[in-house]
């Protein structure tokens, strides 16, 4: 796996269907530099610090997570700084953590191909919750470069967290957009919703959790098909 510079300010280590790995992203400003996603477990999360370091990028001081779901949060635990997380994200995860706790991995790891794979060779789940929760928006100066955070209803959780890089155009959504899972549906409403906010935010490209960045007209068609 490389990584890949989107733009002035943007890099990200490419998702990975086999593990369902998401993409990994990573904004460095002049004053510390911020991640959006954990990953999947500390090995996924590993070879993207390694990247980052082979590239010369000083690890992120704050990583943003989009949604509760494992693949994106299950390396919180182990990452460089300050994990941060809507209120409605971390009680998720706080509830798995809980039920991990009570009833063991098994369920977890037998869930389907891509988590025993990502888990193989009996590596442990750790899951914790954010640093930093948040509700509503919030914005953070990287340095000549400014970041926005906005919690956002989407079709695909009831906890989606947007991160909108201003001097790029650049949006990255997570899973947002996706169908809910494991059941499929998508929303209408809530479909038509998001599509709002996006163009609200006016994005030039668009991050999704499980593809390769694409111009916002894509997304959206997307979204509303
Ligand atoms: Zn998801």
């Amino acid at each position: 796996m490389e990584l890949k510079k989107l733009n002035e300010h943007i890099w990200y280590m490419p998702f990975e269907e086999e593990r369902d790995r998401p993409n990994l992203g990573y904004i460095k400003g002049d004053k510390m530099s911020l991640a959006i996603d954990a990953g999947h477990s500390e090995a996924h999360l590993r070879e993207f610090y390694d990247l980052l370091q082979k590239a010369g990028l000083p690890l992120p001081s704050l990583t943003v997570i989009t949604h509760w779901h494992w693949d994106h949060t299950f390396a919180m635990h182990a990452v460089n700084g300050l994990t941060i997380a809507n209120k409605t994200t971390n009680g998720h995860l706080l509830e798995f953590m809980k039920k991990i706790e009570t009833s063991g991995p098994d369920s977890f790891l037998n869930m389907n191909d891509s988590v025993r794979k990502e888990y193989e060779g009996g590596k442990e789940v750790i899951i914790v919750p954010a640093d930093i929760v948040f509700e509503g928006d919030m914005t953070i100066d990287l340095g000549g470069c400014t970041v926005k955070i906005m919690q956002t209803k989407a079709p695909h959780t009831d906890d989606s967290t947007l991160v909108y890089v201003c001097e790029d155009k650049t949006l990255f959504l997570g899973d947002a957009t996706c169908a809910q899972f494991p059941n499929g549906g998508r929303d209408k409403d809530l479909a038509n919703e998001l599509a709002d906010k996006i163009r609200t935010i006016d994005p030039k490209i668009c991050v999704e959790g499980h593809w390769q960045p694409v111009e916002t007209e894509d997304t959206l068609a997307d979204l509303l098909a």
